[in-house]
């Protein structure tokens, strides 16, 4: 059934989703548009199991998530979910190697073994030369992509992205998008949040909500690839 979503001032119960239907297949990649207080980071928090649906059912791989308390649905994010955000939310005290080591403490790993993991992870997305360093020496590119490493260190099926270049410029936004793009190859599902056009234009497909429903869902049959030159060996070769 379709998703629905109030937010609660005091008793009075204002709706921000008023049923959503999507199904989002493995391995698509899709970009969800819409004017600012449509709801978009609502419905992602609600895919990310940050936050459950007011009404309607939300079934993630295969499992009924919508009416699981927070412990289990805690669980189920740290093991299925990579949410990466518009604030990148490092901790600004921890190297990027400890921040993107930071998920695996849940998954009770051995420290060492969170180090090679995340320092593996950190090279994928071309920063292993930086992995000692701390937010505040690394650009905003940088620190995305160490936020993208963090989502990515537990193997997660799905990644979410809430207008992760949107505190980028251009050519930066070019480079996340890149690494998305070689995410989705992998064979992960990914699903952004963009205001822009340009960017949303990555993914395969683009749902649009305007104020609570999506008013068109569409296939995007000539995605863009990335224009910079030599960035197709930043994923790969680190
Ligand atoms: P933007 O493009 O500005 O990020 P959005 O599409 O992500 O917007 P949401 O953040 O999902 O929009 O918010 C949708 C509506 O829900 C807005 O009217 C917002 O004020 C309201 N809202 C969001 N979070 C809460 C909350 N925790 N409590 C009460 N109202 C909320
Ligand atoms: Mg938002």
């Amino acid at each position: 059934s379709a998703i629905q979503k109030s937010y609660y001032m005091g008793k009075q119960a204002i709706p921000v989703l008023k049923g959503i239907t999507l199904d989002i297949h493995k391995n698509e990649y899709v970009a969800l548009m819409g004017p600012s207080g449509s709801g978009k980071s609502t419905l992602m928090n609600i895919l990310g199991c940050l936050d459950s649906p007011t009404a309607g059912k939300y079934v993630l791989n295969g499992q009924d998530v919508s009416k699981m308390d927070d412990d289990s649905l805690a669980d189920v994010r740290n093991k299925e979910i990579g949410f990466v955000f518009q604030q990148f939310n490092l901790l600004p005290r921890l190297t990027a190697a400890e921040n993107v080591a930071l998920p695996l403490v849940y998954a009770g790993l051995a420290k060492k073994t969170r180090h090679e993991m995340a320092l593996a992870v950190l090279e994928k997305v071309g920063l292993a030369e930086r992995s000692h360093h701390k937010p505040n020496e690394l650009s905003g590119g940088q620190c995305q992509r160490v936020a993208i490493a963090r989502a990515l260190v537990n193997n997660p099926s799905l990644i979410l992205a809430d207008e992760p270049t949107g505190n980028l410029d251009t050519k930066t936004s070019i480079e996340i998008m890149d690494i998305f793009g070689k995410i989705q190859s992998a064979g992960n599902t990914v699903v952004l949040v963009t205001h822009e056009e340009d960017i949303a234009n990555h993914a395969h497909r683009i749902v649009r909500l305007r104020d609570g429903l999506i008013e068109t869902d569409r296939r995007n049959e000539h995605p863009a690839k990335s224009a910079l030159h030599g960035v197709e060996n930043i994923y790969e070769n680190g």
